[in-house]
């Protein structure tokens, strides 16, 4: 689908940010390059400035990459895009690690599969949104601090933290504020005692926004823009 074509920026470009960025993140945050729309090729020069997490939206994409990058065999694969039910267990195959756990009915649905194939779970984040926010999917927070009890009876689905995505608009202060209070939350939900559930990781932060995101306490940032460039121009090439 995408191979053959060449990204935007070229694989040198590419390698200097990532290699940039790479030295100004703290060494306990793990730095998510999201190639979402960029070829394998983009990928492969990522890789090449030591790299090893990716970050995909879509299943599809991610499948496609991951066969044509498959001597690549030190990747991590992480899932940060809406899971459709109906995909689960081809994602389930795909990735190491899922942030997008934005509903009841995908998280039973992924414990059902991981119990019935008896296959290890991937790790998996719950993306909650604690401010609103129409165009986003994620748990709010009163929503999911009611399904936590059985969230936390689901025995095969790994889950080790929390992840968020900021609405657009807010200030520098207000994204600094969303940020840490998913952080005091995590901590806070982190002094109860679970079966199953953890509260280690904390996804939070993109192009526009990780170094507040880093200041509050993440342990990964999802970043795109500023490894691979605008992605606009990539779009011509990546409607399937
Ligand atoms: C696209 C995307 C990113 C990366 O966004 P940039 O602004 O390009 O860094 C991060 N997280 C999620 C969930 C995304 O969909």
């Amino acid at each position: 689908m995408l191979s053959g074509q060449l990204p935007v920026l070229s694989a040198a470009e590419i390698r200097d940010r990532a290699t940039h960025l790479k030295s100004t993140l703290p060494p306990h945050v793990r730095l998510i390059a999201v190639s979402k729309f960029m070829p394998a090729a983009a990928i492969r020069a990522a890789y090449e400035a030591g790299i090893r997490d990716f970050g995909e939206s879509r299943v599809q994409e991610a499948a496609s990459k991951r066969a044509e990058l498959a001597d690549l065999t030190d990747i991590t694969w992480h899932l940060i895009g809406h899971l459709q039910t109906n995909k689960v267990r081809q994602a389930l195959q795909l990735f190491d690690w899922i942030h997008s756990v934005d509903r009841w009915q995908l998280a039973e649905r992924i414990n059902t599969i991981l119990r019935e194939s008896d296959t290890p779970s991937p790790r998996c984040l719950l993306q909650v949104k604690l401010r609103p926010d129409p165009k986003k999917y994620g748990w709010e927070k009163a929503e999911l601090e009611d399904a936590l009890p059985q969230l936390d009876a689901l025995s095969h689905l790994r889950c080790c933290g929390l992840m968020t995505i900021l609405p657009l608009g807010l200030s520098s202060s207000e994204q600094l504020q969303v940020f840490q209070e998913l952080r005091a939350w995590g901590e806070e939900l982190r002094t109860k005692p679970w079966q199953q559930l953890q509260w280690q990781e904390y996804s939070m932060g993109m192009t526009q926004d990780y170094p507040l995101a880093v200041q509050a306490g993440a342990t990964m940032v999802r970043i795109g823009t500023a490894i691979f460039g605008d992605r606009q121009a990539t779009l011509e090439i990546h409607h399937d």
